[in-house]
């Protein structure tokens, strides 16, 4: 597990930087991307660390700090991005109003929930843990990754499959590269589901892992997912510890 805090002596030094917003897009109906520029900033991260950002000024119970995976690559020059779930606390108000060229302090890059570019993967994402994974797809699409990867990516309804179509066609044009996703609550949502439904189960995960050589693991979602999910690769997939990595999104 890695604490957003406290980094490996190999990995680039956190740092405090004052970007601008570029651009922010709506990706479903409950979750938002954020670019901010790193023009002439040097920010240097690996796939795929995480930041603190902070919006100063703003009023919010909790303050205003919050700590994000960056779900962009380091293969995508001049820009960072974060992605998360816009609740109505004041802190997630204040950044889904800010305007490009709107600054925010980021401190980072933090973490070392990264991605092992010489053995096969297998990545478990609930929600809106899907965020690292996008960045470590796009940066083995961008830098030519052959090493296997299986994603098994569930949400509560279809729509909130954040980066479903952008996956997809990462995974049509990198033949090492398999989504597949599972919706939990299909009745809840307008949009038709023909997919799998429910949970990421034991059985899922070890057909998916079983044509893999020695793959290791990655997870990441909201604690209780996540702790589910680690718990049934030791304790009944005997995966060991090692072969285990995953982040947790406290604070939901
Ligand atoms: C390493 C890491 C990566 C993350 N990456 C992402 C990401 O990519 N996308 C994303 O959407 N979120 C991510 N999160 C979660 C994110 O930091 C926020 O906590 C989350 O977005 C909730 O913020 P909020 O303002 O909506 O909610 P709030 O309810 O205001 O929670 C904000 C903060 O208040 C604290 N808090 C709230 N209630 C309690 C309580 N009852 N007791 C103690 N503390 C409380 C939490 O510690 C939290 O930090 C990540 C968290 C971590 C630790």
């Amino acid at each position: 597990m890695h604490v957003v805090g406290g980094s490996p002596p190999d990995l680039p030094r956190p740092q405090r930087f004052v970007l601008p917003l570029l651009e922010s897009r709506r990706e479903s109906p409950t979750v938002m991307t954020f670019d901010f520029s790193t023009q002439g900033a040097d920010f240097r991260y690996r796939s795929n660390q995480a930041i603190r950002l902070a919006l100063p000024g703003v009023n919010d119970p909790w303050g205003p700090v919050r700590s994000f995976s960056l779900s962009s690559s380091p293969s995508e020059r001049g820009r960072i991005a974060v992605t998360c779930k816009i609740s109505d606390t004041p802190f997630k108000q204040a950044l889904s109003r800010m305007a490009p060229g709107d600054e925010a302090e980021v401190y980072g890059p933090l973490g070392a929930f990264l991605l092992d570019r010489h053995r096969p993967g297998v990545f478990l994402a609930g929600g809106i843990g899907i965020t690292p994974f996008r960045g470590m797809f796009r940066y083995a699409a961008d830098t030519g990754e052959t090493e296997e990867r299986r994603l098994l990516y569930s949400a509560r309804v279809p729509e909130e499959l954040v980066f479903r179509s952008e996956l997809d066609k990462l995974s049509r044009s990198s033949p090492n590269l398999q989504v597949r996703y599972s919706v939990t609550r299909p009745t809840e949502s307008k949009v038709r589901w023909t997919g799998r439904v429910g949970r990421i189960r034991m059985e899922w995960i070890k057909a998916t892992a079983e044509p893999l050589d020695r793959p290791k693991f990655y997870v990441a979602g909201l604690p209780e997912m996540v702790v589910e999910m680690v718990t049934l690769l030791r304790s009944r997939l005997q995966i060991p510890d090692d072969d285990i990595d995953y982040e947790m999104f406290r604070g939901y």
